[in-house]
């Protein structure tokens, strides 16, 4: 199978540098090719888009996201054959594909609540002065996404671009680049006008095509820090509004007092669900003062899932082999590895859930971020030590707390430097109306990339200044 554009509502073949063909992680079975697209594909891609943007940014907003809704309806309705798919290329759980996936139509929800929150200002602001504010799309704006959920990231973006009034493009990570493509049919099921919503395949040079292209307004993009950065960089030096997301190294702190058996269940989900390969998944337990307690239900509870069952696979070999170099170097420098998922001989890319005792504050395994399914547990003394290691850490996505006491919660949620903080949760993903999106080097830009941020995101406002005066009522009468 050919992972193809697809421009101006249809599937488009063309560009000249096919990719490595692409295996599944779950079984290496052959799922099929891809061809990148050049800076020509990607010109295609403005053209249709700028043509239908005439026409659909005209459009009432309340007429536009008639459309989300129809799309919702079918993406619930197809809901199993997407997560087959998502399964397929990013190797994860199908339960976690669908997860992803109903994640993404919360956001649809929400876009879909647009009509609710557009409405501008209006304010006298001196007799017979009134200034008022109209919201506008920005024009053909652009999504770059990454691997690891290749339905709901791009769900972060479109559905409030398009209901905003934008054209879009869809660069998608060009490990799973065909999720999008049925998406793409589903909008145009649901009735979407061909143009409004666009896909190039492709990598880098794709990506710099894109950032590059006059015609293209705004981009938002998801992936590591190292290229959220570049792409930041390069987006805003060609004139484009840009907010790129970033990785991260998060800290679930736990205290003694925490429960052991919601604490165990939490955190082992969040370091091993969806293989460890999330921005929000926990990478380094925090132990403040005695905690073996809870340490050993952790233990217990990441023993009891399955590596192929529970735990899905990892999306590459290449990425696998870092991972498990992360565990080598770890036992090799004297770490207790008390749980190696190292060597997992089957079809596939997997590892099976890690636990690392004793790391210190300079070992690398408390500073990288892993992405894969490894836990490093880290001692300290006090919670203050705990917050201070926490904020010394260059990123700033997410940060949690296990405990039963308020006030120790409360004191770290507004310590700790992370744009999204939780308690008892190791995955504190904010719903909307709230935002997701870090701080620090896990974010680039103003604002967060969904809730109420991402309509300023997606739009320009026009500030209106008007007098009229009684005698130009006379006149008009
Ligand atoms: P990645 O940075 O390798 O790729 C992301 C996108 O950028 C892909 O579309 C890819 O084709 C493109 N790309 C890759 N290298 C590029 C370059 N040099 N120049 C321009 N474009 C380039 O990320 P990934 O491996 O696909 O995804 C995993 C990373 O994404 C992790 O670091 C994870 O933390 C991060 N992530 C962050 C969030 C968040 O909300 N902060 C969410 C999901 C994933």
């Amino acid at each position: 199978m050919k992972a193809t554009h697809y421009i101006h509502g249809a599937r488009v073949e063309a560009g000249s540098r096919p990719l490595s063909p692409l295996t599944s992680p779950v079984d290496g079975t052959a799922l099929g090719t891809v061809t990148a697209a050049d800076s020509a594909v990607v010109d295609q891609a403005v053209q249709s888009a700028r043509k239908a943007f005439q026409s659909w940014g005209a459009v009432p907003v309340k007429e536009r996201v008639q459309v989300l809704y129809k799309f919702k309806t079918l993406v619930e309705k197809n809901i199993g054959e997407l997560a087959k798919q998502v399964t397929a290329e990013n190797g994860k759980t199908t339960a976690e594909s669908a997860a992803g996936i109903a994640r993404g139509i919360e956001i649809v929800e929400y876009a879909a609540s647009l009509p609710q929150l557009f409405a501008g200002e209006i304010l006298e602001v001196s007799t017979g002065v009134d200034c008022y504010t109209r919201r506008f799309p920005l024009g053909v704006v652009a999504g770059i996404t990454p691997f690891n959920f290749p339905a709901m990231v791009p769900m972060w973006m479109f559905p409030m671009a398009i209901a905003c009034g934008n054209s879009f493009i869809l660069k998608p990570s060009e490990q799973v680049p065909f999720t999008p493509l049925m998406l793409a049919e589903l909008l145009k099921e649901a009735g979407l006008p061909d143009g409004v919503f666009n896909i190039v395949q492709g990598d880098r040079e794709t990506v710099e095509a894109v950032l590059d292209h006059p015609g293209i307004t705004a981009a938002a993009f998801v992936g590591s820090t190292a290229v959220a950065k570049a792409v930041y960089d390069r987006g805003v030096a060609a004139n484009k509004r840009m907010l790129t997301l970033g990785g991260a190294k998060n800290h679930l702190v736990v205290v003694p007092d925490a429960d052991p058996v919601i604490t165990a269940k939490n955190v082992v989900s969040s370091a091993v669900g969806c293989a460890g390969q999330r921005c929000m998944a926990a990478s380094v337990l925090i132990a403040v003062g005695d905690c073996d307690h809870i340490i050993d239900a952790i233990e217990q509870e990441m023993r009891s899932l399955a590596c192929g069952k529970e735990v899905g696979a990892i999306i590459s070999a290449k990425a696998k082999e870092r991972i498990e170099g992360y565990i080598t170097r770890a036992a090799e420098r004297g770490a207790k590895v008390i749980l190696d998922g190292r060597g997992q001989q089957r079809a596939g890319h997997y590892v099976a859930p890690t636990l690392i005792d004793g790391i210190t504050r300079e070992d690398e395994c408390a500073n990288d971020e892993i992405f894969g399914p490894v836990l490093s547990i880290l001692r300290v003394k006090t919670l203050e030590e705990a917050i201070a290691i926490e904020n010394a850490n260059p990123y700033g996505n997410a940060a949690c707390i296990y405990t039963t006491s308020g006030a120790t919660a409360r004191y770290f949620e507004m310590k700790a430097e992370a744009g999204m903080i939780g308690v008892n949760i190791g995955v504190p993903v904010p719903r909307d109306p709230f935002g997701f999106g870090g701080w620090n080097a896990s974010k680039f830009g103003p604002g967060d990339i969904t809730g109420k941020d991402a309509i300023g995101f997606w739009t320009k406002t026009k500030k209106v200044t008007a007098k009229w005066t009684a005698k130009s009522a006379n006149w008009m009468s």
